[in-house]
């Protein structure tokens, strides 16, 4: 797999998360700094987001942040980001964050983080690309969600191999192991699962 040079983060807006939570994505953000990956994400001061991208740069990281025009006030844009990138809407947001980034982790999150989670997942499912995806459940915080999966899968809506498609970890640590023993499965074409 080729070297990874820019990560996109998925993770909460909110600020009432768990503490252990907050200190796991700032660990995860000096991490990256550290690593010299270039961070990628939805450009808000607020909640884990955030955390992430001040521990980035405080440890001399590059963040880059994707805002839309509308929610640049209500999730108050990082105002201390590399570089931060104000688009027209939330699906030209998501399409530019795709686009910039080799590799994805999501950290807990919200609805909004659903969203972007199942975006790059249901993509790499359908065969549209193939970047290594890595879920943190910190604490189980995913468990619910991966039953879910389970459950999708045991009742044939969904193919046993998107499974391959993503990797959960449940430490700092293990993420960029990870994404980088993350293996582009078997491609087959989306239409032979339906
Ligand atoms: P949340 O997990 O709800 O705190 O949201 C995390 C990030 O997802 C925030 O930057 C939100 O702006 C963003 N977000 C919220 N709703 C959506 C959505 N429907 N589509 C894409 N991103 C969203």
């Amino acid at each position: 797999m080729a070297e990874i040079q820019s990560l996109c983060v998925f993770c909460g807006s909110s600020n009432s998360g768990p503490p252990a939570h907050r200190a796991a994505a700032a660990r995860f953000g000096a991490l990256l700094a550290h690593s010299g990956i270039h961070l990628v994400f939805g450009g808000g001061r607020v909640g884990l987001m955030g955390v992430v991208a001040d521990a980035a740069l405080a440890a001399g990281g590059q963040v880059t942040g994707v805002i839309p025009k509308f929610l640049e006030d209500i999730e108050v844009g990082h105002p201390g980001v590399t570089r931060l990138l104000v688009v027209d809407s939330m699906h030209t947001r998501k399409r530019k964050m795709f686009d910039m980034s080799d590799a994805f982790v999501i950290l807990p999150g919200g609805l909004g983080t659903l969203d972007e989670m199942f975006e790059v997942l249901t993509w790499k499912y359908l065969g549209l690309h193939a970047k290594p995806i890595v879920i943190a459940d910190f604490d189980g915080y995913w468990r619910p969600l991966l039953s879910q999966v389970a459950s999708q899968i045991q009742n044939g809506y969904t193919a046993m191999e998107a499974q391959k498609m993503f990797s959960v970890v449940d430490r700092v640590e293990d993420i960029l192991p990870a994404i980088e023993s993350a293996r582009v499965p078997p491609a087959a074409p989306a239409s032979e699962r339906l």
